[in-house]
């Protein structure tokens, strides 16, 4: 069966990359008689607002959409403290106190998410006072796992390249897991077989991966859609005035027809989908 999620952050209002997202979800799950899950990504406390998820529930209720709801990330950190204490002991973890300016004035390379992290704390075996994130070492994860394929919907077999974006932060100084480390859990222990997500999120799955093979978690396949572009071209986002589902849907429109638009490729407010 079919299980596929949409999993989104609580820290800014829904757009329609977001709704395209999750119909894409919702309708694969749908045409297969699987299941469509709602996860809100709030693990990250400070910037996460609970207000907000109760918006995304209406929104997507408002594009005639149905899910199951699993627990939210802030619920689940023990899970991710058991993660990272698994990892940890398979001495696959070290602390890392850089700030990014350092970061990104020692960096030799800028990969998919910014300048590649040049590896400055990975041999230097003491641990720090102060507070520190966790990287994993991906060159010694690898010499563990040997090479790793996974499986994308539209682009079919892919060679996992985690080296391509420096050693991660899974754990960070504040917060029991980084994004990498509590979505991978999240979606093993939910049972995701489908990962839905946009395209933007492709090269994170590498690194997703190599944390199912140390964690022996079951692999899923992946279906990483296009992003939808506003009229100039840049990804949307609220900060560039892309518009909030809920302006539509506070200003009565009908979500429904909405979203049966948008099944159809008609994009609103101007927006279109990248090419392939
Ligand atoms: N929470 C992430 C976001 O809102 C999505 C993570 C995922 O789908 O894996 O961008
Ligand atoms: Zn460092």
């Amino acid at each position: 069966m079919i299980v596929t999620r949409f999993a989104p952050s609580p820290n800014g209002p829904l757009h329609w990359g977001h709704a395209y997202s999750a119909i894409a979800a919702h309708d694969l799950a749908r045409d297969a008689r699987g299941k469509f899950l709602l996860r809100i990504e709030d693990i990250d406390g400070p910037r996460s607002r609970p207000e907000m998820a109760d918006e995304f529930r209406r929104d997507l209720e408002w594009l005639g959409l149905e899910w199951d709801e699993v627990p939210p990330q802030s619920t689940r950190g023990a899970q991710y403290q058991l993660g990272a204490q698994r990892l940890g002991e398979m001495g696959l973890l070290y602390a890392c106190t850089c700030t990014r300016a350092e970061i990104a004035s020692a960096a030799k390379a800028v990969g998919p998410e910014g300048p590649v992290y040049p590896g400055t704390c990975r041999h230097r075996g003491v641990s720090p006072d102060g507070p520190a994130a966790l990287r994993m070492d991906i060159a010694k994860a690898l010499a563990i796992t040997g090479p790793l394929t996974w499986h994308d919907a539209l682009t079919g077999e892919q060679q996992a390249d985690p080296l391509a974006l420096g050693d991660p932060v899974l754990v960070r100084k504040d917060l029991p897991a980084s994004y990498h480390l509590a979505a991978t859990l999240d979606d093993a222990a939910d049972g995701v077989t489908l990962v839905t997500r946009g395209r933007d999120l492709f090269a994170a799955t590498h690194i997703h991966r190599l944390l199912q093979a140390l964690l022996e978690l079951p692999v899923p396949r992946w279906h990483h859609h296009p992003l939808l572009l506003d009229p100039e071209g840049r990804k949307l986002a609220k900060r560039r005035g892309s518009k909030a589902l809920s302006d539509h849907r506070k200003a009565g429109q009908d979500g429904r027809d909405w979203a049966q638009k948008v099944r159809m490729g008609e994009w609103p407010c101007g927006n279109r989908l990248e090419s392939a």
